[in-house]
């Protein structure tokens, strides 16, 4: 076979793109929403996406919530009109969110949901004895808001797009004390398996990453979180507790045309917990 016949198409684009110096997100839009403080997952995915050249937009839940994040935006050199508010509970929110974004970028191409929440006493208890309210409250804001979110990104990502969102082995197998976090994850992979059927053919891909447990402020709402953690270190192959740096590359990598065909599958970052847990 002579050089000629040889496809290198792959090569030569990327060759071209270490030449240029460019970065695999250099001109890609995104939104993160849930980032709390520094210890959060959705700050590492952030890191990473404006690491490798992304321009981000970072919502925060609310006033209390600014001192720990404001900081955070100005490092990701976040415009003060791109650092917005966003409690999926409260009417409209969301919504204006990506108005702004429609207003300043005019297009989206990437969008993280990194948020969960459910009441103590419903976490606390057993699936059995979750309240109605406790329910719908935890499926709202930590799985319906994530299809609220696509429908808002939808029309925006008209080159293509890439929405996510976090998930947890617990939606898969029984994890003690992941309680009713349980099943809101698995509608919520579901529900990414759903959004990614019906959005490809737009080019709009969904995946879920499911990371290993990380000591954040949601997981201290875990009961004994700690001894989970000690679990996931001893039996995972990688013998290692994952770090919101490792879910942020992975998650970056998802958005990068690298990805260009992953859809509605679930990524694990958990050193291989999954497989043997
Ligand atoms: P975190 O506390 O840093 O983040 C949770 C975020 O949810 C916060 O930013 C909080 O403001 C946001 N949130 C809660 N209610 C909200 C509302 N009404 N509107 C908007 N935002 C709201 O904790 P984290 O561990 O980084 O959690 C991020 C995601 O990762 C969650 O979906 C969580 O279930 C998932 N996850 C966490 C772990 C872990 O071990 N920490 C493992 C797997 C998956």
């Amino acid at each position: 076979m002579t050089a000629k016949t040889i496809n290198t198409n792959l090569l030569d684009s990327l060759r071209r793109q270490r030449e240029e110096r460019v970065q695999p997100l250099a001109g890609k839009k995104g939104i993160v929403i849930g980032i709390a403080n520094d210890q959060s997952i959705a700050w590492g995915c952030a890191q990473a996406f404006r690491g490798i050249g992304a321009d981000l937009c970072m919502t925060y839940l609310n006033e209390k919530s600014k001192p720990y994040t404001e900081p955070l935006a100005k490092a990701l050199d976040i415009p003060p009109s791109l650092y917005l508010p966003c409690d999926v509970r409260e009417p409209g929110q969301l919504r204006a969110v990506f108005a702004e974004i429609e207003k300043e970028w005019g297009r989206l191409d990437f969008a993280l949901h990194s948020i969960a929440f459910a009441p103590r006493d419903d976490l606390h208890g057993r699936v059995t004895d979750c309240s109605q309210e406790g329910f719908a409250m935890a499926m709202d804001i930590s799985c319906h808001s994530f299809i609220r979110m696509a429908k808002y990104a939808e029309p925006l990502m008209t080159n293509g797009g890439a929405l996510f969102t976090m998930s947890y082995f617990g939606a898969e197998k029984v994890v003690e004390n992941y309680n009713l976090m349980g099943p809101v994850k698995a509608a919520l992979e579901a529900t990414a398996r759903y959004l990614a059927a019906e959005l490809g053919p737009k080019g709009i891909r969904v995946n879920p990453i499911s990371p290993g447990p990380i000591q954040t402020r949601a997981a201290s709402g875990i009961g004994r979180f700690d001894e989970l953690m000690e679990h996931a270190a001893a039996r995972a192959p990688s013998r290692a507790l994952v770090t919101i740096e490792d879910v942020g590359m992975a998650t970056a990598f998802l958005a990068t045309d690298f990805a260009k065909l992953i859809t509605g599958d679930t990524m694990y970052v958990d050193g291989g917990y999954h497989v043997v847990g």
